[in-house]
């Protein structure tokens, strides 16, 4: 066992984590086996595993080496196809699925959330591996907001109902709210058991069935879970899961005329396809989670040493791999030399190497077309003119890994302000006035999420209501609870994720009407 103890001999990342996060600064994280057992790496399909109907597989790759871990069956249409089928004969009227106790689905859930609970080592091994994330970061963050998520929307299993409406006349009206039926959900790399622990939740606590597809660069941690939920006693067919590839297996499901919907977390570019898929389908109903250039904005009056730290976390955490990283850093004028300089210093500590020595804070990007369009980004950075004031280039000798990256003097229309990197790359930009600043801010395609730092929270309050987007920090960053929805304005998507709003997506509301007789007529 390691024991995370504040202060003692832990690196700062875990427990600055633990304590952001509430947990106890003492939680004790055990040493993983580094080469755990693969045992999972087939197609999930009606509680069996399946072979691709192509047989073929494809390998997945540890970031931190290059080297293939093993390989993956891979599905694509007709899979989907067969996926699809036992998600349908799930959801018949009369089956278990459907006939079972509303407070049932949320014991099984929690069921599963226990499972987890007691695999948590072996499921962030196979995360940390697959993903390259810090292994200290993926079990005390990654597996902590997965499991509770669960636990989360286990409680709502049995607590989603409708409404009884005064309509004109003698009626009686009430609502249900029914599963929407078939979903397929189609989810990313960058937190894969979290994404696939957001979909599963508000479909599985609503009565749903689901087809999923895992992102090809991470398959193993869901194929875990899926044998999980078999474990659990889920009914065969209630989830599917199904590793492959975006145009193959992820098209079949967003074009599939018997999927009801599909829920959607990636780049704005696949999200614009899946949209399209759907409407030239059967209209299934759509909710997408996607990119983000969200704005960071320090106020001369913010606390300093806050305001460096959360801003560095806000844009390195997870390698930089988020759709909410804060990625636009605005630091108002008379403090921007200062900020600049600590940024600047605060990076050059960040602890960059193996994901599973407990001292890392950033392990490699989770694969080679990531991590070469990231220095694709960091050239385009000092061509266009931003300062490159520390890293810049490649960290280590074999692996995806690169150097903390911190960029000065950005302009709003440079490469670097406009696009989403997704990786380890802060840029500073100075403004005036909260007037600019907010209108600069809101500049952009996106609208994900939004962060201010200042003691006064009137001008706080004034920003949060002034920028576009789905979430806003006030002096804190990522702080992301099951309990809160999740989701953007603009080209950041659509629908909300999380919390009780994310229920609606998962949902049909039936309104039915009944006749009242009077006794006398
Ligand atoms: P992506 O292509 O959007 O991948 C997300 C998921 O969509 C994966 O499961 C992917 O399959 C699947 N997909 C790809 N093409 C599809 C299609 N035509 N139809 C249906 N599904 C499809 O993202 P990426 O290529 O991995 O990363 C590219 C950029 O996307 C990143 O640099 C970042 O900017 C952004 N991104 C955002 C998030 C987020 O959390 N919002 C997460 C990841 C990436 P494959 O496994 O085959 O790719
Ligand atoms: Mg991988």
């Amino acid at each position: 066992m390691f024991r995370i103890a504040v202060g003692g001999f832990c690196s700062r990342l875990p427990c600055l984590l633990l304590r952001t996060r509430g947990l106890s600064a003492t939680a004790a994280i055990p040493v993983p086996n580094q080469e755990p057992d693969i045992l999972y790496n087939k197609l999930f399909i009606n509680n069996e595993w399946h072979d691709a109907v192509s047989k073929r597989t494809f390998p997945t790759i540890n970031p931190a080496t290059g080297e293939i871990i093993c390989q993956v069956a891979e599905g694509d249409k007709a899979d989907v196809d067969k996926a699809v089928k036992a998600a349908r004969q799930a959801f018949e009227l009369g089956s278990p699925w459907r006939r079972m106790d509303a407070s049932h689905r949320g014991v099984l859930m929690n069921r599963l959330a226990d499972l987890m609970e007691r695999d948590r080592m072996h499921l962030a091994t196979l995360e940390t591996l697959d993903n390259g994330k810090p292994y200290t970061v993926a079990y005390a963050v990654d597996l902590d907001l997965t499991i509770k998520c669960l636990r989360y929307y286990a409680g709502w299993a049995d607590k989603c109902h409708g409404k009884t409406i005064p309509i004109d006349g003698d009626y009686f009206c009430y609502t249900r709210h029914e599963p929407v039926g078939v979903c397929g959900q189609i989810i990313p790399w960058n937190f894969p058991l979290l994404m696939q622990a957001w979909k599963l939740g508000p479909a599985l606590a609503t009565g749903n069935v689901v087809v999923m597809k895992v992102a090809e660069q991470t398959p193993l941690s869901a194929l875990h879970v899926a044998s999980l939920i078999k474990e659990a006693g889920f009914p065969p067919g209630v989830v599917n899961i199904i590793p492959g590839m975006g145009p193959t297996a992820g098209a079949a499901i967003s074009s599939h005329m018997l999927v009801d919907k599909v829920a959607f977390t990636g780049s704005t570019e696949v999200g614009m396809l899946i949209q399209q898929a759907a409407g030239s389908s059967n209209l299934k109903k759509v909710t997408l989670e996607l990119g983000g250039k969200s704005p960071n904005i320090i106020l001369s009056d913010a606390d300093m040493e806050l305001a460096v730290e959360q801003s560095h976390f806000a844009l390195f955490f997870n390698q930089g791999q988020c759709c909410c990283a804060g990625s636009r850093t605005f630091v108002q004028e008379d403090i921007y030399r200062e900020f600049v300089d600590r940024s600047i210093e605060r990076a050059k500590q960040r602890v960059v190497g193996n994901p599973f020595d407990f001292k890392t804070e950033q392990g490699p990007q989770v694969d080679e077309e990531q991590f070469k369009k990231i220095l694709g980004y960091i050239s385009a950075g000092k061509k266009e003119g931003a300062q490159l004031l520390h890293g810049g280039g490649v960290a280590a000798d074999r692996g995806y890994f690169i150097q903390p990256t911190v960029f000065g003097d950005v302009k709003d229309d440079m490469t670097i302000a406009s696009e989403e990197i997704f990786g380890p790359v802060m840029s500073i930009l100075k403004f005036k006035s909260i007037e600019e600043v907010i209108k600069r801010a809101n500049n952009s395609i996106y609208g994900l999420a939004a962060a201010v730092f200042t003691k006064d929270l009137d001008k706080a309050n004034y920003i949060a209501n002034g920028v576009r987007a789905g979430t806003v920090w006030i002096n804190c960053y990522d702080v992301l609870g099951a309990q809160a929805p999740f989701g953007g304005y603009k080209s950041s998507g659509s629908g909300r994720e999380l919390g009780e709003y994310g229920l609606e997506a998962y949902t049909e509301v039936k309104t039915v009407t009944t006749k009242v007789f009077q006794k006398n007529s």
